[in-house]
């Protein structure tokens, strides 16, 4: 009999959700500047492939962009912070847009502000707004106030977010917490315990939401504040940790503190079963 085997983890039972920049990818200059490489595309492919395809990539990138990034390869995902959905099956849906108006205006006052200061650059994503700082650290402060003045005149279209080096205006209400909840609704997601691995602030309600679902959550940060229950350092330990979970799932998987607690030898009913009844607290 094959005792320990039963309560080990498999890919089958997971549903994996993961950041893109400064997650999958190190953060670069700009958006542009990144690319992802054969090893990372073929790893993700045989982890989608193993799992069932329950690997969906959520992103404050929109689906297009995500797409021309992993190309040829594409998985489920959430673009534009969950503004926009597309599951395994492939349905597309996405959320009410902002007004052509808001974002005009929202990309009127970020060129502005660009042209005004040399290092900033304005990131167009058709239902997103992004102003980066990244080569003009000094300007955060001028960024964080304009910003501020835009979202509370844009109220309810969209929303300040506020990342690494970039301050964004999103589609508001959009969170990647709804994001990760709808693909929960969909095969081959449902049912199946979530992870969800994110390094930014964006990345936080999803992070609450698993906890609740009694899935793992991992920030990717030595130090940042978090709800995320697991740190790993850097992108590096990220991709070390997608490699192991395609050769060794159950290794991998207990080295997050849910599956730890699963993997235990009395959550496992054959277990008990071989060894007499758990013990009880008297009443
Ligand atoms: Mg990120």
């Amino acid at each position: 009999m094959t005792v320990a085997k039963h309560s080990e983890p498999a890919l089958t039972a997971i549903a994996l959700f993961l950041d893109v920049d400064g997650t999958l990818l190190e953060l670069a200059a700009t958006p542009q500047a990144v690319s992802v490489s054969d090893a990372l595309r073929e790893g993700l492919r045989a982890l989608s492939r193993a799992s069932g395809g329950a690997v969906a990539l959520v992103s404050g990138r929109a689906i297009t962009d995500l797409d021309a990034l992993f190309a040829p390869l594409t998985l489920p995902s959430a673009g534009l912070h969950g503004f926009e959905h597309r599951g395994a099956s492939g349905a597309y849906c996405r959320r009410p847009p902002p007004s052509a108006a808001a974002l005009e205006d929202a990309r009127g006052e970020m060129l502005r502000l660009a042209r005004a200061h040399p290092g900033l650059l304005v990131e167009d994503k058709r239902f997103a707004l992004a102003l980066h700082y990244r080569n003009a650290p000094h300007l955060e402060e001028a960024v964080m106030m304009a910003m501020r003045e835009v979202a509370a005149r844009l109220a309810g279209e969209l929303e300040l977010q506020r990342g690494k080096m970039v301050m964004e205006l999103r589609p508001a209400g959009a969170t990647k917490a709804q994001a990760v909840a709808a693909f929960l609704t969909e095969a081959p997601f449902a049912g199946r315990l979530p992870i969800f691995i994110g390094d930014d602030l964006t990345d936080e309600p999803a992070f609450e939401l698993v906890n609740r679902l009694g899935g793992a959550s991992v920030v990717v940060s030595a130090t940042r504040p978090s709800a995320a229950q697991t740190r790993f350092a850097d992108v590096a330990a990220v991709r070390a940790w997608l490699t192991q979970l395609q050769a060794e799932p159950a290794a991998a998987l207990q080295r997050l503190p849910p599956f730890e607690q699963r993997a235990s030898v009395r959550d496992d009913p054959s277990l008990a079963a071989e060894h007499g009844p758990p013990l009880r607290s008297r009443a």
